[in-house]
């Protein structure tokens, strides 16, 4: 027994808010133009929207599969009660498949090697192993060589204890405007994957298509797609051409907590990086790099406070950081945005990127678990697919 109260602490004013209506309507235009099964990409704390609500919800609308990246991320699926294949992408690490067959996780296997140990604990362990096989087209991180994919597709085929269920790749740029190395990249795939067709036996479903193959290369969707960040209605590129309409699901908000003028020649924060050049109107946000919100936005990200765009202004600092609102007023409590909309204004991931000088993928996984996450909407709210 502790002698603190057991309740939710919700004093917290710096949340995310995810919009599960948004969420269903880019998983149905999404199903309805791939028409193929959707293997939801949720590595990362799903992309920054919650791990556990943002599959349950994924699932809701129809995503048949799910993918992660590490092996403990499947877990706290399983253990959350999902019972759908949950695909490993980034496959082994360590000696981790008795993990894998306990939680009934699908393995990607990408050597022979890997496949040998994979099939040797699940036959000392009276069990089958679910695998997908991956093979490199170009993308030149882990895979087996798409020019020596056949002996790896033999040895699968007689591996007595796995039940090889799928066969995957990665593209390297499918979100790019030049889209040849893609296509280089699926012919390889293709031809690799005949082995089945030539050997007449049953073609695992084969999956390559990220949000830029879903996107751009229609020839890639194959057997399943599997999708990432344009689930959470943000697009992989800026060049990438925007065939099916999504809408961001995640905003950012947080409360002003502090209100003051600063006098003219006065320093605001670490490094007094900013000087008043005038009286200035100043707010305090409690929030700062540790939650996510990157440093490199000092003197240089932008927010917004009573539908308005106001600079941030000195250093970030790990929980807070200052912005100044010209003729403005702001009280202690109003609600300001860190990403999303404000009246008519909006502050987009890619802004915030543009800012920072990174992609949009690193600002959403950014944004870690010290900030909770809110769910307002329903998956039911956009219809069906
Ligand atoms: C992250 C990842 C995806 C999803 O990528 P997006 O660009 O977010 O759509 C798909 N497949 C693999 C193997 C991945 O690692």
């Amino acid at each position: 027994m502790t002698k603190y109260p057991d309740c939710p602490i919700t004093c917290r004013p710096t949340v995310v808010e995810v919009d599960l209506g948004r969420l269903a309507g880019n998983v149905h235009a999404i199903a309805r133009a791939v028409r193929r099964p959707i293997m939801g990409v949720v590595k990362a704390n799903a992309y920054g929207h919650g791990l556990v609500p943002t599959a349950q919800a994924l699932l809701a609308c129809g995503v048949s599969q799910l993918g992660v990246a590490f092996l403990e991320e499947g877990i706290e699926l399983r253990r959350a009660g999902i019972t759908v294949p949950i695909l490993v992408l980034g496959g082994l690490i360590g000696n981790q498949i008795g993990h894998f067959l306990d939680f009934e996780l699908t393995i990607g296997a990408s050597s022979p090697e890997k496949l040998r140990q994979i099939d040797q604990v699940a036959a000392d362990t009276g069990r089958r192993a679910q695998v997908h096989l991956k093979i490199d087209t170009g993308m030149g991180r882990v895979g087996k060589r798409w020019d020596r994919a056949d002996e790896f597709f033999e040895q699968a085929v007689t591996s007595e204890h796995c039940d090889v269920t799928g066969v995957f790749s990665h593209f390297a740029d499918a979100d790019a405007a030049d889209k040849s190395f893609a296509a280089v990249q699926l012919d390889r795939f293709l031809r690799a994957t005949s082995f089945f067709e030539r050997e007449g036996l049953p073609t695992p479903t084969r999956h390559m298509a990220n949000s830029g193959g879903v996107l751009q290369h229609p020839e890639s969707w194959l057997d399943m797609v599997r999708p990432g960040i344009l689930l959470y209605g943000i697009y992989p590129s800026p060049e990438v051409e925007r065939t099916i309409a999504v809408e961001p699901v995640l905003s950012c908000k947080t409360r002003v907590v502090y209100f003051k003028v600063v006098d003219e020649g006065a320093t605001v924060g670490y490094d007094m990086t900013w000087t008043a050049p005038r009286p200035t109107r100043v707010v305090t946000l409690p929030v700062g790099y540790g939650d996510g919100y990157s440093r490199a936005l000092s003197n240089r990200g932008q927010v917004l406070i009573g539908g308005r765009r106001h600079d941030v202004i000195g250093r970030m600092s790990m929980d807070q950081c200052s912005v100044e609102i010209g003729d403005d007023s702001a009280y202690n409590g109003d609600e300001v945005v860190l990403i999303g909309a404000q009246g008519d204004e909006r502050i987009t991931v890619e802004d915030l990127a543009g800012w920072v000088g990174t992609i949009p993928y690193e600002i959403l996984t950014m944004l870690n678990t010290r900030v909770p996450r809110q769910y307002v909407g329903d998956t039911l709210a956009s219809g069906t697919a």
